[in-house]
């Protein structure tokens, strides 16, 4: 079995409040709350969940734009914590961030080819000339061309700016990009053109992608598989054909539930009660004050993952996992 490219072990990020609690103890918001996950080379994983659940944080971590309150990184198998800065300086050109809102990414005051070029700067690679070679090319690779070097952020369209936003995301070849709302912001046509793009990158530059949104249309067209957030925790995830109609979490049915087809005939499971406090989420599982199928352990006892087949897991005491799956087998059923 190979090595995940990127592994995160019950990681968590807590926030301290600026509320105290009933008795004057400091809260904490708990914005990710135990959370595994495994990424493998040249994969995209779609990271779904309303908002609030944790998913941009969580891209946040594994990009290292900041650091996890416990549990651990790993890439290639390497605690990244304990990289030097040798080591987390080459980490950081393999792992590039891509935001929802283009515009606010992209400085407004300078020009096209500073703001490709700027990685390139920043780690002092190639010479000026060089560089604005490099520039050239990554732009083509987007579909945009030399004409746009001299040309500022509020000069493009929605789309235009995303294509370099992506561009600056390439130009240093990346193994691993977080796409964080990446098309969200765009008309649906645009979505479709840049969902295109990605994967031709992917193809080309050998990309793995970890791809963060809300439309669960989107994920189903764009993924490989699916991890469904709650309240700071991963409650399932699997292969994108597998569990597209057989998901097993209450939440993640409701979920998929009430996201817009063409099928008359399906039935949207309507969510009763409000999303808890991160700060106090409920004892048990953290679903159970919403769930219709909560049980008496389930006010009591936190459900843990249960592997239903090789890449099927869910985290819900309905549930038991089936000999010989556990999340070894996981990488091996992808493939
Ligand atoms: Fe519902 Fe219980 Fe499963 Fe939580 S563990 S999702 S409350 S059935």
């Amino acid at each position: 079995m190979s090595t995940p490219l990127l592994e995160l072990d019950k990681v968590q990020k807590h926030y301290k409040s600026n509320r105290s609690s009933f008795l004057g103890k400091p809260s904490y918001v708990k914005a990710v709350n135990s959370v595994s996950l495994r990424l493998f080379e040249g994969e995209t994983l779609g990271l779904v969940g309303e908002s609030g659940s944790g998913k941009s944080t969580t891209g946040q971590i594994i990009a290292q734009l900041i650091s996890q309150t416990s549990g651990t990184v790993f890439y290639k198998g390497s605690d990244v914590t304990t990289f030097t800065n040798k080591q987390m300086k080459a980490w950081r050109k393999k792992v590039q961030i891509v935001f929802q809102d283009p515009y606010a990414s992209l400085n407004p005051k300078k020009k096209i080819e500073w703001i490709v070029s700027e990685p390139l700067v920043i780690h002092r690679i190639r010479t000026k000339v060089e560089r604005r070679e490099k520039v050239v090319e990554v732009l083509e690779d987007v579909g945009l061309d030399a004409s746009y070097l001299h040309r500022y952020p509020h000069e493009l369209s929605g789309g235009q700016r995303q294509r370099v936003a992506i561009a600056t995301a390439i130009i240093l070849n990346p193994e691993f990009i977080v796409i964080d709302e990446g098309v969200s912001a765009l008309d649906v046509s645009v979505q479709a053109q840049i969902l295109n793009l990605l994967k031709q990158l992917q193809n080309k530059y050998k990309l793995t992608y970890l791809f963060i949104s809300h439309d669960l249309n989107v994920i189903q067209y764009f993924c490989d598989r699916i991890a469904v957030m709650y309240l700071g925790e991963i409650v399932e995830q699997g292969r994108t054909d597998l569990i597209g109609s057989n998901l097993k979490h209450p939440y993640a049915q409701a979920l998929f539930s009430a996201n817009p087809t063409v099928d008359e005939n399906k039935t949207q499971i309507v969510l009763g009660g409000e999303v808890p406090n991160s700060g106090t989420p409920p004892a048990g599982c953290p679903f159970h004050p919403r769930c219709a199928k909560a049980m008496e352990t389930c006010s009591s006892f936190k459900p843990s993952d249960v592997h239903l087949n090789q890449t099927h897991v869910v985290r819900c005491h309905l549930y038991k996992t089936i000999e010989g799956n556990s999340k070894d087998t996981i990488e091996e059923a992808i493939r």
